[in-house]
């Protein structure tokens, strides 16, 4: 409950607010020009496969303006800047995939959240005409710890089972998928998902998110 009253507190001043931009804070848009162009000029950060996770691409680390605009989406609900920052990923990745795969929330973190961060980029993703979105091919069956307060081990227990087929998984088969996350830490979310995927025989050829944190 006091998550929903917080982000419905953070929403209401954020419309009396002036729009700003959620990584330099210049006003008059969600995500400024100067900012949008400086990761469409960048190359991507690219985290090579795994024996059990697919190579991660990502805008770039997790520190700076980029940190900023995440806890921005990730505190403040600021989706616009989600959205915004997919379709700059979107129009930077490599065309290698036919189908994105947002990582899902579990019920109880999306009714506090009120949103998917990771679906929202991945919307911007696909705006760019790059792939289809199928959203629920995969589903979060265990409300699982917050990754960031876990070391390595912690993490891929945390995980391990946290997710299952969704009901539109048949949609992605004999499709190039590629998962998307907000942030790939020590790539443990992935390599869930990617198990999951796989055993129901799904091709998973990468996987994206706005930054990656060592
Ligand atoms: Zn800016």
């Amino acid at each position: 409950m006091f998550g929903i009253a917080r982000a419905a507190l953070v929403n209401m001043l954020d419309m009396v607010a002036p729009v700003r931009c959620a990584m330099c804070g210049h006003s008059g848009a969600h995500l400024c020009e100067g900012c949008c162009t400086r990761y469409e000029r960048g190359s991507l950060l690219m985290r090579p496969a795994s024996p059990r996770a697919p190579c991660v691409y990502a805008l770039g680390a997790h520190d700076g303006y980029l940190r900023k605009a995440i806890l921005a989406i990730k505190y403040r609900n600021r989706v616009d800047t989600a959205y915004a920052l997919g379709v700059v990923l979107g129009r930077k990745l490599p065309g290698l995939f036919e189908a994105v795969v947002p990582v899902p929330l579990h019920r109880q973190r999306y009714r506090v959240r009120g949103c998917n961060q990771a679906e929202v980029i991945a919307r911007g993703v696909v705006s760019t005409g790059c792939a289809r979105l199928i959203a629920d091919a995969l589903e979060r069956r265990k409300a699982t710890l917050s990754q960031s307060s876990l070391h390595l081990h912690g993490r891929e227990r945390n995980v391990r089972e946290a997710f299952s087929i969704g009901a539109r998984a048949m949609q992605v088969q004999g499709l190039r998928v590629l998962i998307i996350d907000d942030v790939v830490t020590t790539g443990a979310t992935i390599a869930a998902c990617t198990a999951v995927l796989c055993s129901a025989g799904i091709n998973v050829v990468g996987a994206a998110a706005l930054a990656l944190r060592r």
